[in-house]
């Protein structure tokens, strides 16, 4: 029997948060109200946001929801309903900085924090219950879900209404700074863009070395195709060291150069005299970079002329540059990526585990689906889950 991830109606979650609230918080005043945001599902564009790459996310209809209310007295109290129970928190806001609170509250914390020092926004103490339907730990970015929902939800306690896109842009960079320095996640901006950013029936194109974001119907319907989620369920850590050195050596490179990969005239070949030592592994991972940037531009192109089979070509060799060259997949991922047939799959996200994805059409899901399945547990793997994405609005109030 396949299995197939729950998804909430926003009634629901929203419900819910207003729920774990009352139960987390008896002593507090209602909440002033209960916002939203959605995980990601990444196309194509994989590891080159802190590269000056571009990618093609879109925002998912899996949320996570914070039914919050101000405080005055500068602290922050969190209740999450997370992992089978429910976790609770306290932060005094003044205490936050680099690496404190050093546990998932960091997420919650640190966005405000970093939203406030950047002038975002202002914060006297929040009373946050948290609620979310985005897998955890699978590529598909539940850290962003999280802290762009007490983003939004703290912009509007501050100012009354809701933010424009260029205050989103500045919230990203505000969830961003959170999660390098207060959670020590070097991610590079993708999932926080596309969690605040995303529209429904939309995907993004976000080019990193200009900041430039476009909203481009993703209208696969048309063609009778779908996108269809694999969660391999193999844990996957992105702060265990191995993202943060693939992300090394690009900065290493992009420090010796003074600029971004993207700018940098052969790339490949400077990058071997960067750390002559490890030439060919500095190769490789540049060669990703350089050629996954062109392949994104390219797959852009083709997906505003409804070219799906090139679309499709691109997520293959994306996914096989990802497994040759940089070195991010699993044997989970390889195995989905084969059982799918390979054209229109690929890994998404950070990779060390996570979710592999198939555009594919939709008279082949539940076979496409089986045969994944069948392909992890012949090899003894986690049972994958499933889910077929549709593009869904970015971080929002609910209620
Ligand atoms: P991904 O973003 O792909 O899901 P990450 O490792 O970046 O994976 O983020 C997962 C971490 O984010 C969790 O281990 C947890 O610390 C935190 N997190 C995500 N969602 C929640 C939630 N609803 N409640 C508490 N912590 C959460
Ligand atoms: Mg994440």
């Amino acid at each position: 029997m396949l299995k197939w991830i729950d998804t909430r109606s926003e009634q629901e979650i929203a419900t819910a948060a207003r729920a774990l609230y009352s139960s987390a918080f008896p002593d507090a005043p209602e909440p002033a109200g209960v916002w939203a945001a959605p995980g990601r599902v990444n196309l194509i564009g994989e590891h080159i946001d802190y590269a000056g790459g571009a990618s093609i996310p879109f925002a998912l209809e899996q949320n996570t929801a914070v039914a919050v209310a101000p405080r005055s007295d500068g602290l922050i109290r969190i209740a999450s309903e997370y992992d089978g129970s429910i976790a609770h928190a306290e932060a005094p806001l003044a205490d936050v900085r680099s690496g404190y609170p050093a546990d998932w509250s960091g997420y919650v914390a640190g966005t405000i924090w970093a939203a406030t020092a950047a002038g975002a926004l202002h914060c006297t103490g929040l009373d946050i219950a948290i609620v979310s339907d985005v897998p955890v730990g699978s590529g598909l970015s539940s850290s962003a879900a999280l802290e762009c929902s007490v983003a939004v939800a703290a912009y509007e306690l501050s100012h009354g209404h809701v933010p424009d896109d260029a205050a989103r842009a500045q919230l990203a960079q505000a969830c961003i700074r959170a999660e390098n320095e207060v959670v020590g996640a070097s991610t590079g901006g993708l999932d926080q863009n596309a969690s605040l950013l995303g529209q429904r029936g939309k995907a993004l194109f976000l080019d990193f070395s200009t900041g430039a974001v476009e909203r481009v119907p993703f209208n696969i319907e048309a063609q009778d195709m779908v996108l269809l989620i694999a969660d391999t369920n193999a844990p996957h850590t992105l702060s265990d060291g191995q993202y943060a050195s693939r992300r090394g050596i690009i900065d290493a490179v992009q420090s010796a150069a003074g600029c971004s990969i993207r700018e940098i005239p052969n790339a490949v070949d400077f990058a071997a005299t960067v750390d002559p030592a490890e030439a060919e592994l500095y190769r490789h991972r540049v060669r990703h970079v350089v050629e996954e940037t062109n392949r994104t531009l390219d797959a852009a192109t083709a997906l505003a002329s409804s070219d799906l089979d090139t679309f499709r070509r691109l997520m293959r060799e994306s996914h096989i540059s990802l497994r040759e060259l940089y070195e991010v997949t699993t044997p989970e991922l390889d195995s989905a990526f084969t059982a799918a047939g390979e054209l229109g799959a690929r890994m998404t996200g950070g990779g060390f585990g996570g979710a592999v994805i198939a555009l594919i059409p939709q008279s082949s899901v539940e076979s496409t689906a089986q045969a994944i399945h069948d392909a992890a547990v012949s090899r003894s793997f986690p049972e994958p889950t499933f889910l077929v994405a549709r593009p869904g609005e970015g971080a929002r109030r609910l209620s």
